[in-house]
């Protein structure tokens, strides 16, 4: 029957990174560090969790379609912005690309960065443009928006994943500006940074901003992302969005966990202690960046080693070998919890070599 389905879907597509885990286990770690996901080590606001379990007994109805209380708690927490939500960002990344690109459209990509933007256009009939960021791994405005012209939609995350790279609200201004698409600004891990692109969204028609709970509010295994949309977008995104696509749990869970401010400000706290810890210890250079997870520079063809080498001793982190665009020297590694943290020094203590 395979002759019935899109060749795009036949291709190898999303593959999660279970082999370092299995190296691990092989060498007899039945607790590895998991430093592999940018996932939040802590467990979501004691609030959030009681939120979602006073829901549990009304869920014989379908949720509010509009997401009514977690909108508000949205509208509490920064203001009177338009907001949409979904099952994670990747959720409001997939209905942004179905009502922009059809067969042929062009999208630009800032690289390297996530891999799910050119998988959720290849299989919406789109294209991508890769619009190569600069050496240091920041984007150039100008270069930006020569490398993106006559594209529909552009697609640029800061900090970036995998790099850590922040761009100015400057640059991002400059790119709204000057580019005649809609500029789709992934901040999944914006809470970890100080910088506040939320003011452009006054100024600019063309800006989406992508947020998650995934990250800083410990809510990833709830699938809970929301946007800034421009007024005119509004209604045009639910008309193209899944009916019911955010369920009663999540948006309970995540109302209550925008609320309880102090829960997120401590692990923020703590996640950029541990960065600057990695940055001054760590062997190897550390890329700067303002997520919850460094790029390490473990030297030129190394990275694929490196990984195994850290999940023999124990501790789980990713390659950036396979993302395009990328010079094939680099490991990312998550901030965990304290003991995955020091396990990861120790190990690349042992394992550098100068
Ligand atoms: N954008 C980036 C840059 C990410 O790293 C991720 C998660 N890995 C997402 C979006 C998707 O987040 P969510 O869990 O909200 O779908």
């Amino acid at each position: 029957m395979k002759h019935l389905i899109r060749k795009e879907f036949l291709e190898q597509g999303y593959v999660f990174a279970t082999r370092a885990a299995e190296i691990a286990r092989a060498a007899g770690h039945t607790r590895p560090a998991r430093l592999a996901s940018n996932e939040n080590p802590y467990p979501p606001s004691p609030k959030a969790i009681k939120a979602a379990e006073d829901v549990l007994p009304h869920t014989n109805r379908y949720p509010d379609e509009t997401n009514r209380a977690f909108i508000d708690a949205l509208k509490e927490r920064h203001g009177e912005y338009h907001f949409v939500a979904s099952v994670g960002m990747d959720g409001i990344i997939d209905t942004v690309i179905r009502t922009i690109i059809s067969d042929g459209d062009r999208v630009a990509v800032a690289t390297p960065t996530y891999s799910y933007y050119g998988l959720a256009v290849q299989a919406q009939g789109g294209v991508t443009v890769s619009v190569p960021r600069k050496a240091d791994f920041s984007v150039d405005p100008h270069a930006f928006c020569r490398d993106a012209a006559g594209t529909k939609l552009a697609f640029l995350c800061t900090p970036n994943n995998p790099t850590g790279t922040t761009e100015t609200t400057e640059t991002i201004a400059a790119i709204c500006e000057n580019y005649e698409g809609i500029l789709f600004l992934d901040c999944a891990y914006i809470e970890f940074d100080e910088t506040d692109y939320r003011p452009l969204m006054e100024k600019y028609e063309n800006l989406i901003i992508g947020r998650t709970m995934s990250k800083a509010y410990s809510l990833a295994g709830l699938r809970v992302g929301y946007s800034f949309v421009p007024a005119w977008y509004e209604p045009i995104y639910h008309r193209a969005a899944t009916p019911f696509t955010l369920n009663m749990v999540s948006q309970a869970a995540a109302a209550a966990a925008l609320e309880d401010t102090d829960h997120v400000e401590r692990i923020v706290t703590m996640v950029k202690e541990w960065r600057k810890r990695f940055m001054d210890e760590c062997p190897y250079p550390v890329v700067p960046g303002g997520a919850n997870y460094v790029m390490v520079d473990v030297a030129p063809g190394r990275a694929d080693d490196m990984v195994t080498e850290l999940a023999q001793k124990g501790v789980i982190v990713r390659s950036c070998a396979s993302f395009p665009g990328l010079p094939e020297h680099y490991i990312r590694v998550s901030i965990g919890e304290p003991w995955e943290n020091e396990a990861f020094l120790t190990a690349i203590r042992e394992l550098y070599q100068p």
